[in-house]
């Protein structure tokens, strides 16, 4: 029977379970306050430390039921060196939001040399980009066999350890090798790919006496997936995660329908077999006919784009060049922003350039993707000026200016905050051309005298050449 959607389940419900004392150790001002974020998952169970007393066994025991995901959250790794695959509560994000950014693992294998593996290790370890002010970064390694050889597995693992602070994937069809790696790095949990129908004996018992998540593998067989999944949850283990196939190219159509099958079996029918973190290879794009490495570069990314949409909650990629990598976290950045939380910025007073007592003084929101535009305009172009930017509750101008959120009052109070007006002697502002409509109220609620900047922030290098320092009144 299906497992009702954490959409259906209410604070109400949860507030029963939990010890209603009112006690406020959890950080709330009451039971039924937490209950809510509990629900919302803005919380854990473990931030309300009466629930964890044994008097309370059966209720914790309730509440874990109650709110545990149909997808099966797998946690790879050990501590800081770890990450949460899975943990899906819905198919659709706009249900409620997703949960545990799909993880990216950048692959490396046993035949480089360990120079050469200690360029690249190095290489997806320091990747970083800023994103509308987040850092976006890679997940994990996945280390493949390519040789088949023991020996060179494990020093490859041992190179990673000593190298690379991320999670690790191991990869190899022959369990003496993957034995190999894991014996080199104990108590690292790595996750291990894969048990498949001609060598699930022995996955198995490597990852119960290592402790360590396993990957079942069967392509493009549903039934088959099913089947190992079963047999491998009689044998003890719990920490599955399934790999349905990945087919870039002409497969892809394929490829999602056999992930988004595993995914609305699992969260709409309640399929237990099913509900595991998905794995998916993009990296596949690499292995097929193609010789030309951009070509199967783009092809990756574009297979890494669709699984991240379609459901994959752990994805292998090679590709480690900006235009190929940087497509898939900007897409998993906005895929997992809660939509029922803009992006912001901070509001208050920004400097650019060297300012001075005559410079421009302009105003706009907090939504993070216009603040940013409008930095890096202002950037480019040299420009030394201040910027007050109001708290709008993370909505664009356009947006906040239909909807009252950036308004004369608001500009009035957001420029009294900043204290702009000690630092320069003039009394000119400037609103976005999206909110020339407010020109004449916010003239009026600041007393400073306000001109309409254009609608779009690339026009502001022009503007202020033009129009700066304004004539008289
Ligand atoms: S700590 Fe637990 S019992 Fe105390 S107020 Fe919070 S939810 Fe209620």
């Amino acid at each position: 029977m299906a497992k009702r959607s954490i959409t259906e389940t209410s604070p109400i419900e949860v507030y029963r379970l939990l010890p209603r004392t009112n006690c406020g150790e959890c950080g709330e001002p009451n039971c039924m306050a937490f209950a809510t974020r509990l629900v919302n998952r803005e919380l854990t169970i473990d931030a309300c430390p009466p629930i964890l007393r044994p008097e309370h066994a059966g209720d914790r025991a309730d509440l874990d039921a109650l709110l545990a995901p149909p997808v099966r959250a797998v946690r790879i790794g050990r501590g800081e060196r770890s990450a949460v695959l899975g943990g899906k509560y819905i198919v659709q994000r706009h249900e409620f939001t997703y949960h545990n950014p799909t993880c990216c693992a950048l692959s490396v294998d046993d035949s480089l040399s360990r120079d050469q593996l200690v360029q690249r290790l190095r290489t997806i370890g320091e990747f970083s980009y800023n994103y509308i002010g987040r850092d976006l970064r890679l997940d994990a390694v996945a280390l493949r066999s390519v040789t088949g050889d023991p020996g060179r597995f494990r020093a490859a693992t041992e190179t990673i350890a000593e190298t690379c602070k991320l999670p690790l994937v191991l990869c190899s069809p022959d369990p003496g090798v993957l034995r190999a790696g894991v014996e080199a790095v104990p108590g690292l949990r790595p996750l291990l790919h894969a048990a498949d129908s001609t060598n699930w004996r022995e996955m198995a018992t490597l990852a119960l006496d290592a402790d360590c998540p396993l990957v079942v593998s069967a392509p493009d067989d549903l039934a088959g997936l099913r089947s190992l999944t079963k047999t491998l949850r009689a044998w003890g283990l719990e920490d599955l995660v399934l790999d349905p196939g990945t087919f870039p190219g002409g497969g892809l159509a394929h490829t999602v329908r056999n992930f988004a099958r595993c995914r609305y079996a699992a969260i709409r029918d309640g399929d237990e077999l099913l509900g595991y973190p998905l794995l998916g290879a993009p990296i596949a794009a690499f292995t097929g006919e193609e010789l030309d490495s951009t070509r199967c570069a783009f092809d990756e990314a574009l297979t890494a784009s669709v699984q991240l949409s379609r459901y994959a909650d752990i994805l292998i990629l090679q590709g480690l060049e900006g235009w190929s990598v940087l497509p898939t976290l900007i897409w998993r950045f906005n895929l997992y922003t809660d939509p029922r939380k803009p992006v912001a910025v901070e509001p208050g007073l920004r400097e650019f350039g060297s300012p001075d007592r005559q410079s421009p003084v302009l105003v706009t929101a907090n939504y993070a993707l216009t603040y940013f535009t409008v930095e890096s305009d202002i950037k480019s172009a040299n420009l030394s000026c201040y910027l007050v930017v109001e708290d709008t509750g993370g909505l664009s101008v356009e947006s906040a200016v239909a909807g009252r959120y950036f308004s004369a009052a608001g500009i009035a109070e957001a420029l009294a905050a900043s204290g702009v007006d000690e630092r320069v002697d003039h009394r000119v502002l400037i609103i976005p051309g999206l909110a020339a409509r407010l020109s004449g109220e916010a003239a009026e609620a600041t007393g400073w005298r306000v001109l309409v900047g254009p609608k779009d922030s690339s026009g502001l290098p022009a503007y202020i050449k033009e129009r700066w320092p304004p004539g008289p009144a």
